[in-house]
């Protein structure tokens, strides 16, 4: 368990230059207005904006949360989140959208204001988040990645695992919520998208959802799919959750290679 005081105020955050608030606030509010248009396309209410902050600096986390009102951030890398989780305040909703690894389950699951892991592609980590969320917390919501392009550097399960693995974590998993599908997509059906094609990728994660609900009698699955490129088709092909972080936060450091 975490010691007391582990999840403290952010006493210790310097502020943002005036600047960078400005460049953070129309940034911010750029993609808000864009997401809320393709969603008024798509005839839907409120797709969920992650505010993807990995390797950006958690004084623009605290910024945008106590300034603008953002609640939803997403990281890629165990211990950057931790640490962040650490000096923010609770009230942040985090997301983990890296890559998961078995060894690092247990410290994800004990992150009381983790609201999302949306990277769970096998049993064995579906169990070790469950078994490790600790009791009184909220259950952990988590979304299954589907490698709808079938590239061979994506992670993420076929769409026939991904009945699989929702059945195991819906009948197996009672501190766990299955909350959906996630995916990331190839750049060329990204860019073909772009041109007025429907994107593919997005297209078969629509399919396995639909497929899902009805082998598993669920409603309201989520769709995690839609970045910085292409969040804007991805609402309009039925995204309820995007994940944005650079058109946010700008360009990232080299350590990142998606
Ligand atoms: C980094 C990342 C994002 C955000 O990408 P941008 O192009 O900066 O918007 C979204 N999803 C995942 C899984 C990521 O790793």
């Amino acid at each position: 368990m975490l010691s007391k005081g582990f999840y403290r105020m952010a006493s210790s955050i310097t502020p943002v230059s005036s600047q960078r608030a400005s460049e953070l606030a129309s940034n911010l509010a750029g993609i808000k207005d864009r997401v809320a248009s393709a969603a008024a396309q798509a005839g839907q209410t409120g797709p969920r904006l992650v505010a993807v902050s990995k390797l950006k600096p958690a004084e623009d986390i605290l910024w945008l949360h106590s300034s603008e009102h953002q609640d939803h951030f997403g990281e890629n890398y165990v211990q950057e989140l931790v640490d962040k989780a650490a000096r923010l305040p609770d009230s942040i909703q985090w997301h983990f959208i890296g890559t998961l690894q078995t060894a690092k389950c247990k410290t994800l699951a004990q992150i009381p204001n983790l609201y999302a892991v949306e990277t769970v592609e096998a049993e064995k980590r579906a169990k070790k988040l469950n078994d490790n969320r600790p009791d009184g917390f909220p259950k952990l919501n988590v979304f299954v990645q589907v490698n709808t392009s079938g590239e061979a550097e994506k992670s993420g399960v076929t769409g026939n695992e991904a009945v699989e693995l929702a059945k195991y974590i819906v009948t197996e998993c009672p501190r766990l919520r299955f909350k959906g599908l996630m995916t990331i997509g190839s750049k060329s059906q990204s860019e073909a998208a772009a041109d007025g094609i429907a994107n593919q990728d997005f297209k078969n994660l629509v399919e396995i959802r639909d497929k899902i609900e009805t082998q598993l009698r669920l409603t309201g699955l989520e769709l995690s799919m839609g970045m910085s490129e292409d969040f804007e088709d991805a609402i309009r092909q039925g995204s309820t959750n995007v994940r944005v972080g650079s058109s946010i936060f700008g360009a990232r450091a080299l350590k990142d290679a998606s």
